[in-house]
């Protein structure tokens, strides 16, 4: 059983699928390992780690070769794959719904991609979980890089001098990114507010230490649809969350937006009249920004000015974190494969709830039922 790990290539992307750790738990498991020259450079792990952990470092295309398994940070296009094993699996992010050609390549070429962002929120799977482990890592970066282009601080001082005020900071969406977005904001010392779709947030951001900022009484708020994820609002729910947010908003220094809804663009929390509500100098990070944008003006990976307020977004957040994010992206990808290996048969064999979950593609054809037509 060989698996293969290539060095990344698309734009800024700076991690890497395995780690000298993964690697030597890989070994345990009696598979081999090949990676690509300097795979890992980019996150700190130098060739010589991945030597000294037992991986075989080959040139750029050759460690592909005859691999029963790759694996990816970001799904390679399927021409990167040429001289791996008919049937072979690819585990990485695919991006599905808006890669579809990219999955149309993987079925021609017969290769089985299994799609890690699809894996379901179930309690077995947590250890599994990609989009946890990244949010994670974004929403904490995320605070500090907004603190980092703010020109105030964030905690209150009294100082011989006077006093500084602390900083207001509004998280919009409180998923995974958003917990951590409001644990780290609470840290450096702001004073946190945030809201949600999902009513059941509220607590968890009381638990937090701070304020929710929530509708009420309006007709369908639920707003949680299958798996604990947001479902698209009613049109009369999202007028009442503009309503209570603008007023919010004007008074913020920080707000740091996350909401995604699945499968669809993200949802616009902040037009440019609200950004124009907003005291100069303030900042907004728009940690949605790569699926297109809660904020209207946002753009990935620049720092734009408007109405004196900078709105900032990274395309791959967790990447500007390259090390913990590979460390957990691949104890991730390590966990999956463990979880399903087959000892009697030296490889990984999926269950139908995982298995169905995330494959997009076998035997030459698009399975997942989403993609299927
Ligand atoms: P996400 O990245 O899909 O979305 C981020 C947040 O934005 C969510 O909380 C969502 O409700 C919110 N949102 C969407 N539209 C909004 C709007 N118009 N206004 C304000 N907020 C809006 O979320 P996520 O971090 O992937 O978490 C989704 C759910 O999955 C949560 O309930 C989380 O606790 C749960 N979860 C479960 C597991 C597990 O059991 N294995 C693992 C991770 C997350």
């Amino acid at each position: 059983m060989k698996i293969a790990i290539l060095k990344e290539t698309a734009p800024g992307e700076a991690r890497v699928a395995a780690t000298p750790e993964t690697v030597k738990k890989f070994n345990a498991l009696g598979a081999t390992i090949a990676i690509e020259e300097g795979a890992g450079a980019a996150a700190s792990y130098p060739d010589e780690a991945y030597r000294e952990a037992g991986a075989e470092v080959l040139p750029a295309g050759r460690a592909v070769s005859e691999a029963d398994i790759v694996l990816g940070i970001q799904a390679p296009p399927a021409m990167a794959l040429a001289g791996a094993k008919k049937g072979a699996w690819v585990a990485a992010s695919f991006d599905p719904f808006r890669q579809q050609e990219l999955v149309a390549e993987y079925a021609k070429g017969g290769f089985e991609a299994l799609a890690m962002e699809l894996m379901p929120r179930i309690t077995r799977a947590q250890s599994m979980d990609v989009l946890s482990s990244q949010s994670n890592l974004a929403g904490y970066k995320a605070v500090l890089t907004a603190a980092n282009v703010y020109g105030r601080a964030f905690p209150m001082m009294m100082t011989a001098a006077g006093t500084v005020q602390a900083a207001r900071v509004f998280v919009m969406g409180v998923g995974v990114a958003g917990l951590q977005a409001i644990a780290t904001a609470k840290r450096l010392g702001a004073q946190v507010s945030a809201t949600d779709v999902r009513s059941a947030t509220k607590e968890q951001i009381q638990s937090l230490g701070a304020k929710p900022v929530f509708v009420e009484n309006v007709a369908g708020i639920e707003g949680e649809g299958a798996g604990g994820y947001a479902t698209e609002m009613s049109e009369e729910y999202q007028k009442a969350q503009a309503e209570l947010v603008s007023g919010h908003i004007a008074k913020q220094d920080i707000v740091i937006t996350t909401a995604l809804i699945p499968g669809r663009a993200a949802p616009r929390l902040i037009s440019d009249a609200q950004v124009a509500s907003m005291k100069p100098g303030s900042v907004i990070f728009d940690l949605a920004v790569a699926q297109g944008g809660n904020v209207e003006g946002s753009k990935p990976d620049e720092v734009i000015e408007r109405h004196g307020v900078k709105i900032v977004g990274y395309s791959n957040t967790a990447g500007h974190l390259a090390a913990d994010a590979s460390a957990l992206f691949a104890r991730n990808l390590y966990n999956f494969l463990n979880a399903f290996w087959d000892k009697d048969q030296g490889r990984p064999v999926l269950d139908e709830e995982i298995g169905d979950a995330i494959r997009l593609t076998r035997d030459g054809a698009v399975v997942h039922p989403k993609l299927a037509s």
